[in-house]
Parts: C-alpha cells; structure tokens; sequence
C-alpha cells in the first residue's frame, strides 16, 4: 500500500523545533479542533490550517508552526511603536514572525505579515537566548511587533517569563483582536504594555481587513485596562478610506467611552503599500484629527510619521506646557519631575516605566 504523503508531510512538520503543541484551543467531533488564540475561533480540521496559517491540526491536536521562528529582530527606540508614555526613551529588542490575522489591503509590514510560514525553512530561537540578545544590547525591554504578535503568544509567554526575570519590560504592538483567554494569558507571563490599532469604523473592519467586528479590538482595548495594561491606540488615517469626519469622530468618541481621556490617541500617516496604492495622508487631516480629538476631551492626542511637527510633543493637559518634546522618534527634551508631573502646575501625567536616557542617537 501507497504511504498517504499529506499524512508523511504533516508527520515531517513535527520535528520541527518551531512546531509545537499549541495553547488555548478544544477539542472537537471528528478530530476536528477549535482555536481560541483571537477571535476568529477558526474550526480546523484534521490536517488543514486555521485562518492565519500558523496553527495546524494534526490528527485532533493543533500545533503552533511559528514557535520561535523569527523572522526579524533588532533594536529600536520604543517611540516608533509607537509608545509615547511607556518607558519613554528606552530601546526594546523588536522581532516578529510571519503572517496575520486580519488582512488590511494596505498593511504597511506585508512582506512579513502576508508570509505563511514554512516549518521546513524555519529557524529556532530559544527564548533564553533572545533575552541575552536584548541584554547585550543594552535594550530595557521585549516588543513582539511588525506582524500580529497574537500568533506568537505560545512562545511569546516563555519569552516574557525570561525578561520579566532579568527586568526587561514586555509588550505587544497588535491589531487587538486576539481572544480575553490569550490576553490573561499574556498578563500572568508578565506583558503591561499593549498598543492596540485601531483601523477605524465597523464598516472600514467590514470592507477592508478581512471581515472582522470592531467591538471585539475595543473590547480588549477596555479590558486590558481593567487588567492593569499600560495602552495606547493608533489610528493609521487612510486616505479615502478611513479618513472622513464621520469614522475619525467614531474612533474619537469610543476611545473616550472604552479607555478613557488619559489615554494617548495617535493619529498616524499612512504610506501606500501593499494593495492600495491611495495617495498618502493629507497633513491637514490629520491635524484636524488631532485637534477634534484634544476639543472632544483626549488628554494624549499625538500625530504620527510627520517628523517635527509640534503635535508629536506631549503637552500638559492642565497647563498647556511642554512637557516632552520630540523629533520623530527621538525625545529632544524631557521635562517631567521624578514622581511624573508636569514642573509648572504638578498635574499628574499617565506614563508608565521610568525615562531612559540613551548616550547614542536613534534614528
Ligand atoms: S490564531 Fe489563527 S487559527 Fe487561531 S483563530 Fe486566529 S486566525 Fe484562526
């Protein structure tokens, strides 16, 4: 009799050392399995993969194929994230793996994000072994980014376990749309800072990023905050798709209703990429973003990817004065007291982690 070469192939995959058995999925009927990593909840089954591509069900087991299996990783200031209140000036070490969850047509990482991964290519890295990278570096922290980190969480836990216990800060730059569990998950491996983007209205979700629910990404935005994560929200203003009054005024109102004043709001500029090629975002938009945002009662609005312009700075809310100013991703000047408060009125500012001076220049 033939050998069953799809059944050999998956049997191949699992000696991989990026192949593992995944976390946070059910066990259905007929071997079939139920994913509960994000909110698609993909039901797989025997021998096909879920929506991503990175989690595989092998006989009534789902493995992971991107357990370790980087595809970048390098230094880099956290206020490229961006973060602009979470250790403000400190590096992270930044790495990715493949693919996505969602599928906006004008992904600006897609040549990591539309990539499935191949176990048969991978290469393995030992979360022991990142983390002495990040110290040699001299980073402060772990940023699992450029792709959706959410389909890196098997591995991204022990990783954060690692850091956390050499004092490293861990975080997540994510579309938001992984399930509550994965979010515990995170939480209890050490992870507070969580950068959630936000693409726009239901519709823009609907038409544009692979039919997935807006409520979901603010829902994890509002209890990520009730966990104790550090948050912040961008907004990637598109033009001709997301830029019009109506869905940036629907972004504001619900940045207030689900996390509140006091937490930033950036509005960043889009390039074309991927399969849009709509001309970039208008400055003026998104000033005019910025400013519906800070009369609407934002404490934190920001505009992003428009190096030098007075809204990349943080103002005090109370007083109006500068507090940290930047230049694209470099703070020029940081003038917050020890205990976070502007010098002039001593009005509270929401940062988390401390200010880190760096002797080299970034970027
Ligand atoms: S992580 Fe991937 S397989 Fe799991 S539910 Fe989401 S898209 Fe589906």
């Amino acid at each position: 009799m033939r050998e069953n070469p799809l059944k050999a192939n998956l049997e191949g995959i699992l000696q991989s050392p990026t192949v593992r058995e995944a976390i946070l999925y059910e066990r259905m009927p007929d071997d079939k399995v139920r994913c509960g990593l994000c909110e698609r909840r993909c039901l797989i089954s025997p021998g096909t993969r879920g929506f991503c591509g990175t989690r595989i069900n092998v006989d009534g087991t789902l493995y992971t194929l991107v357990y370790g299996d980087l595809s970048s990783l390098e230094s880099r200031p956290i206020e490229i994230k961006p973060f602009f209140h979470y250790w403000p000036g400190s590096t992270a070490l930044t790495y990715s793996t493949w693919s996505c969850n969602l599928d906006c047509i004008w992904c600006q990482n897609w040549t990591l994000s539309k990539v499935r991964p191949n176990p048969q290519r991978s290469r393995y890295y030992a979360p022991e072994s990142v983390v002495e990278a990040a110290l040699r570096a001299k980073d402060d922290g772990l940023c699992s980014s450029f792709q959706e980190p959410t389909l890196l969480t098997d591995w991204n836990v022990e990783l954060f376990k690692e850091g956390r216990a050499k004092g490293l800060y861990c975080c997540y730059v994510s579309n938001g749309y992984m399930t509550l569990e994965a979010l515990k998950v995170l939480w209890d491996s050490g992870m507070d800072g969580l950068k959630i983007d936000v693409k726009g209205d239901p519709e823009t979700y609907r038409r544009y990023c692979g039919g997935v629910d807006a409520e979901v990404v603010w829902r994890n935005a509002r209890e990520a905050k009730k966990m104790g994560f550090h948050v912040e929200i961008v907004n990637l203003v598109v033009t001709d798709v997301n830029d019009d009054e109506g869905c940036l005024s629907w972004v504001i109102e619900r940045h207030l209703r689900e996390v509140g004043p006091e937490t930033p709001l950036h509005f960043t500029r889009y390039y074309p990429a991927y399969r849009l090629d709509n001309p970039s975002t208008r400055v003026e938009t998104l000033e005019r973003a910025y400013e519906a945002a800070r009369d609407a009662g934002v404490l934190y609005p920001y505009i992003g990817n428009v190096h030098g312009h007075k809204y990349e700075h943080t103002y005090c809310p109370n007083c109006g004065e500068a507090l940290i100013k930047r230049f694209g991703y470099r703070i020029v000047r940081y003038r917050l007291t020890e205990d976070k408060r502007c010098p002039k009125c001593k009005y509270r500012i929401n940062l988390r982690g401390r200010h880190v001076k760096k002797r080299r220049i970034l970027f």
